[in-house]
């Protein structure tokens, strides 16, 4: 097919990166269709933490191969290159040590640092259960929003048009072949291939089609905290003795966030509280008292929640999904935005090349067929306790 028509379903980080991708390599017929406004999706709830520290050596590589768009951006993705700092209890010394060997393999930039060192560099933290460490100095934060509008405008001067305000009410095919969506409106759009990047939501799009994805949206209370201290250059730190982790804002505010998943709370995505339950501050209060020994004057700022895309295996889905032309990119629980440069791209190749260009990206482990098959995708060193984020 010499030009197809391509519609993107979600104006999320992803589907804008997919549409960026798509329309740089030349497809001059691209439309994104937002129901609501960019980013309103778990994109906007993103703590926007970038780090290559995964178990899973695929999310490693496409956070590896994403990480220089970061450093280009700089400011136009708020992208603060503070680097993230990984601490880890008894139990999970080996593997660390694992994971940031499988990861220099990849060559991404980390190291294990003593516990010593980690403590200079958050000097605020108590380490007594503290038995190993990793530092990435290319890792921070940065801002979904930014990043997604930054797509945004690239895909925009590639050619595509980007619509909100537009939601999808179902994918039309014929036979095995995708033909168009229908929209809310009853408006129709023609299409020879459509790629639904609409976060949790994408399942209820294509049930219609026989297609389970099967995903649930798993909710996470976050809390910010005024400390009283400098915060600006501090690390990124992921707790995983504690099971937190601390955001640090330029103001002497962090972004704290859990990483326990053991007692999963599922929600309605368009229907929750979004502030943390008295029961996530008790647990929430805990944890932090418990790290946080240095703070000189800390406070709650204020709390709010948001929703992980989660599917079984706590990895996504990318993949073209039983019907001609009709792909899938969701499902990233709590990993979708730190890949997202790469997972545009690799959508772009999925669509355009019918796999992955570059060999060290297996995109079959992303394959929807997995859950049906009981090959669920693992860290192969994962963590006591946060094995579903790593
Ligand atoms: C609290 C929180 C913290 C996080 N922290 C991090 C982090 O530190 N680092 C990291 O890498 N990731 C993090 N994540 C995960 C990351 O933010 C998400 O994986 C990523 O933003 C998902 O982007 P997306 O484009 O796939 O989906 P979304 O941003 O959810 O976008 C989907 C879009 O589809 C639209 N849509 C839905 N249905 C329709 C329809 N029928 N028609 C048209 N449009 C539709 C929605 O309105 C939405 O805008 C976090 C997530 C949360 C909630």
């Amino acid at each position: 097919m010499l030009d197809p028509r391509v519609v993107v379903v979600g104006g999320g980080v992803n589907g804008l990166s997919i549409a960026r991708a798509m329309s740089e390599r030349g497809l001059k017929r691209v439309i994104v269709l937002e129901r609501d406004t960019l980013a309103s999706g778990g994109s906007g709830k993103s703590s926007g933490i970038v780090r290559c520290h995964y178990g899973v050596s695929l999310l490693a590589a496409l956070a590896w191969r994403s990480l220089p768009l970061f450093e280009e951006l700089a400011d136009e993705a708020g992208f603060h290159q503070v680097g993230y700092l990984l601490a880890v209890g008894a139990g999970n010394e080996l593997s660390l040590r694992a994971n940031v060997q499988m990861q220099q393999e990849l060559g991404i930039d980390v190291e294990e640092i003593t516990v010593d060192h980690a403590c200079r560099m958050w000097p605020y933290i108590r380490t007594d259960d503290l038995c190993a460490a990793a530092f990435e100095p290319r890792g921070g934060h940065a801002d979904a929003s930014l990043l997604t509008q930054h797509f945004s405008r690239r895909a925009r001067a590639a050619g595509a048009q980007i619509r909100q305000q537009a939601a999808v009410r179902r994918v039309l095919t014929v036979g095995d072949r995708v033909v168009g969506v229908e929209m809310s409106s009853g408006e129709r759009i023609d299409a020879d291939i459509v790629v639904i990047a609409a976060g949790w939501w994408t399942a209820e799009l294509v049930v219609e089609l026989e297609i389970d994805i099967p995903l649930k949206a798993f909710r996470v209370g976050m809390m910010v905290m005024q400390t009283g201290c400098e915060s600006g250059r501090l690390p990124v730190l992921s707790d995983l003795a504690s099971l937190q982790y601390a955001r640090p804002e330029g103001d002497g505010r962090i972004v704290i966030g859990n990483s326990d998943h053991s007692d999963p709370l599922y929600v309605d995505p368009d229907d929750y509280r979004d502030r943390m339950t008295e029961r996530e501050l008790d647990r929430a209060a805990g944890k932090i008292t418990h790290r946080f020994t240095g703070f000189p004057d800390a406070s709650v700022s204020h709390t709010y929640a948001g929703c992980y895309d989660i599917t079984p295996d706590w990895n996504p889905v990318i993949d073209q999904v039983g019907i001609h032309g009709l792909f899938v990119a969701t499902g990233f629980s709590g990993h979708g935005f730190k890949i997202s440069p790469a997972v545009g791209d690799l959508m772009a190749d999925l669509v355009l090349e019918g796999g992955s260009r570059d060999p060290s990206v297996v995109a079959s482990d992303f394959r929807l067929s997995r859950f049906a098959e009981g090959n669920l995708l693992r860290s192969t060193h994962p963590y006591v306790g946060a094995g579903e984020m790593r």
